[in-house]
């Protein structure tokens, strides 16, 4: 974006929350990025144990802070974790964000938040069981990378079995899906596979052959006059962005659907996306090597709404 050049030296920035020995909430402090913060016994290094949360900033605002907390909340439920006091995350959040700004002190162009909270250290009072462990939390603000080619010429993809039936989380929901935990090591594989196979981005499909998410984004189709997504009960994250998105189609006069949706689907629909809180809407250009039209026009608003969103 247009401010990505002299951000490059502004940031990051840390904050370690504070927890007393019960896990009760005890305000922030601010880190050093670059000296080392973390146990070798934590269980978000040891095991992939814990939360996280990547909160975008366009222009110094905070967008859609409070759905990313809710969704804190909620994969920390998931994974039987302390429940993360909203008040004490907000506070380290905004302090690192208020940060981000140029040495004329403006706000950077396009930055980000990312939340992160371990199950702590394991042996100490780190535990397996629910409610026992202060957990391991941190708060980190830096410059965005720049995301114009994605969004502005698209992006090719891949379609990846991820191995699961659609009902994966009613049938087994210990597999946690759709909690957004920090075992990303299968999300950051799949964009190796993408890479041989010639694409940018993959989206995952169900075993039983229907639309998911992408590794890090979730699938927006637009038919006619209406946005459609996926469902949000099919073990997969129910996206901030998308969730924007729908609010401004409605505003718009497009209709929005959350739907099961078929491979063949997203072929003949009329334009499609991969959005998320940091690339925002990049459109698909082709899936499986076959080319499909992008709507430009149409993607241009998109990126303008979601960047100059102030909460
Ligand atoms: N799905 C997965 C698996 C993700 O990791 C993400 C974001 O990182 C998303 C969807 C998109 O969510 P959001 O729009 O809230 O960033």
């Amino acid at each position: 974006m247009s401010g990505a050049l002299n951000q490059a030296n502004v940031g990051p920035y840390l904050v370690k929350l504070a927890f007393s020995d019960d896990g009760s909430p005890a305000g922030h402090y601010p880190a050093d990025v670059a000296a080392p913060q973390l146990s070798v016994l934590d269980l978000g290094a040891t095991r992939g144990d814990g939360i996280f949360e990547t909160i975008s900033l366009g222009n110094g605002h905070l967008q859609a802070l409070e759905p990313h907390l809710a969704r804190f909340a909620h994969s920390a439920a998931m994974l039987d974790l302390p429940t993360p006091d909203a008040a004490q995350w907000r506070a380290a959040i905004v302090e690192v964000a208020s940060h981000l700004v140029s040495a004329s002190g403006d706000p950077v162009d396009e930055g980000f938040v990312k939340i992160v909270m371990t199950r702590g250290v394991e042996g100490g009072s780190g535990s397996l069981l629910p409610g026992a462990a202060p957990p391991t939390g941190w708060a980190l603000a830096a410059v965005a990378p720049d995301h114009t080619p994605a969004r502005r010429d698209g992006i090719r993809i891949v379609l990846l079995d991820r191995g699961y039936r659609h009902d994966i989380a009613q049938t087994a929901p210990w597999l946690l899906a759709g909690a957004k935990t920090l075992s990303y090591a299968v999300n950051r594989g799949v964009f190796r596979e993408a890479a041989r196979r010639g694409a940018d981005d993959a989206l995952f499909v169900s075993s039983d052959g229907y639309l998911l998410e992408g590794a890090v984004s979730n699938l927006v189709l637009k038919r006619g006059q209406t946005l459609l997504t996926p469902r949000t009960d099919l073990g997969i994250l129910a996206g901030t962005t998308q969730a924007d998105l729908f609010t401004w189609a409605t505003g718009r006069g497009l209709a929005t659907e959350y739907a099961l949706l078929t491979v063949d689907e997203l072929r003949t629909a009329d334009a499609a996306w991969l959005v998320s809180s940091g690339r925002h809407a990049a459109p698909i250009r082709a899936v499986d090597g076959v080319e499909r039209p992008i709507d430009a026009a149409l993607t241009a608003e998109l990126n303008a709404y979601l960047h100059a969103r102030t909460e």
